[in-house]
């Protein structure tokens, strides 16, 4: 290209603010800042996600180098993956010398983080519709060999009838059918141990996309638990127990939870790739099929026997349950309010309506120091997380 036919630096810059006025920020990334932005012909509502790789004294032309080609690459995989539901459509792209202007749908009810903090922990039915779209999409991925990288609640995004969108490709990648990936990338609570494996041995095989499965595992954790199942406020620490796929369901959220829900996280978070469940499995798993309503046609002598086995069980199992609570007396209430569930409900609530802003803060999953429920913990994982800034690539 000669010095006359190179673009202006502002050529995609200007169509772009011709096309379209920008409005407040949705949200933050490393490299990018997304708006909400209207198209001033139809006055249709869009996010921007705008792209800045201004040179300046912080950048080197290497990184700058770097954010363009892997900007580049986000904007090859979305567009193969465009169309498909549950993943967030990719409208109209501009580009500068100095931006990129991404235009998606704007998801008006922002993430899946947001959500879970207003709600704590979700049901197990709220959390099959999620992980069940969720593992759809991951599986339409795997399929084509691309490997997302970066799942996690903060790229799940809403939209008016809460269905879930995919989003942030800034990670994923196109690998061949026997490739294998060795470089560093992700969110650390959500890293699987072969990433961080790779990062410690430069001679290791090398991941692939089960990486994206384990992600789906500590996602899938927390939207039940509210807490995510790996956390340590000394990030090494909490490398340490992802390599040991050292977690745990002792939390009281568990106590209501069903074998089959735990079954299947189990079998999610398995630390060797190769024994790990696949998308097609997690799906094939009968905590998706439970629950499944079958229309009834016809009168059932079978179906009829079995509803009222179950009815007798069910009252059995209330009649028990009722003579062995204990009545919720002051003394109860006052010694330790945090063992009667409501109030330990309450109570959580009201620590992610006060702390919630906070929890966003950093890189680093903090959502746990929350449930540990003592004003020291909180104001301990605060000041440690402000001596240690996180990397979100490595
Ligand atoms: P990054 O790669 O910098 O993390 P993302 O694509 O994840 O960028 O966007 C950052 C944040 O912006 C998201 O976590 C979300 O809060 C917000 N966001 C992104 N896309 C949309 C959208 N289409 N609608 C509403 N909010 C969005
Ligand atoms: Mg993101």
């Amino acid at each position: 290209m000669t010095k006359e036919d190179e673009i202006p630096d502002w050529v995609g810059a200007q169509e772009f603010y011709d096309k379209y006025e920008p409005k407040e920020i949705l949200g933050r990334g490393v490299s990018s800042v997304v708006r909400r932005c209207i198209d001033k012909r139809t006055s249709q509502e869009y996010a921007v996600k705008i792209i800045d790789i201004t040179p300046s004294d912080k950048t080197t032309p290497e990184e700058i180098e770097e954010i363009r080609e892997a900007t580049t690459k986000e904007i090859d995989i979305l567009k193969k993956v465009c169309g498909k539901d549950n993943i967030i459509q990719l409208k109209d792209c501009y580009e500068s010398n100095v931006f990129f202007f991404l235009i998606f749908d704007l998801m008006k009810r922002g993430e899946l983080f947001d959500y879970l903090t207003e709600k704590v922990t979700l049901s197990e039915k709220e959390t099959r519709n999620i992980m069940r779209a969720l593992l759809e999409v991951v599986q339409f991925l795997h399929a084509q060999n691309i490997v997302h990288r970066d799942l996690k609640p903060e790229n799940i995004l809403l939209d008016d009838l809460m269905n879930i969108k995919l989003t942030d490709f800034g990670f994923a990648v196109q690998i061949g059918p026997e490739q294998k990936l060795k470089e560093v990338c992700g969110t650390p609570g959500y890293l699987a141990p072969e990433i961080i494996e790779c990062s410690m041995d430069t001679e290791h095989a090398g991941y692939g996309t089960a990486v994206d499965i384990w992600s789906s595992g500590v996602i899938m954790y927390t939207l039940l638990a509210g807490s995510p199942p790996f956390w340590h406020r000394k990030q090494m620490l909490m490398l340490r127990m992802i390599l040991a796929g050292s977690y745990d369901f002792s939390s009281p959220e568990w106590e209501d939870r069903s074998d089959t829900v735990k079954d299947l996280i189990t079998r999610m978070l398995v630390v060797d790739p190769r024994q790990r469940y696949t998308a097609v499995d997690a799906l094939n798993h009968p905590f998706f099929s439970q629950y499944v309503v079958h229309e009834v046609r016809q009168f059932s002598p079978y179906r009829r026997f079995k509803v009222i086995c179950m009815t007798v069980l069910a009252t059995m199992r209330i009649y028990c349950n009722y003579r062995r609570a204990k009545p919720v007396t002051k003394e109860v209430i006052k010694s330790d309010p945090y063992a009667v569930k409501p109030i330990r409900k309450l109570i959580d609530a009201c620590a992610f309506k006060i702390y919630g802003h906070w929890v966003k803060k950093g890189q680093t999953q903090n959502r746990a120091a929350l449930f540990e429920n003592t004003p020291k913990a909180i104001l301990l994982s605060i000041s440690v997380e402000a001596d240690e800034p996180m990397q979100h690539i490595w």
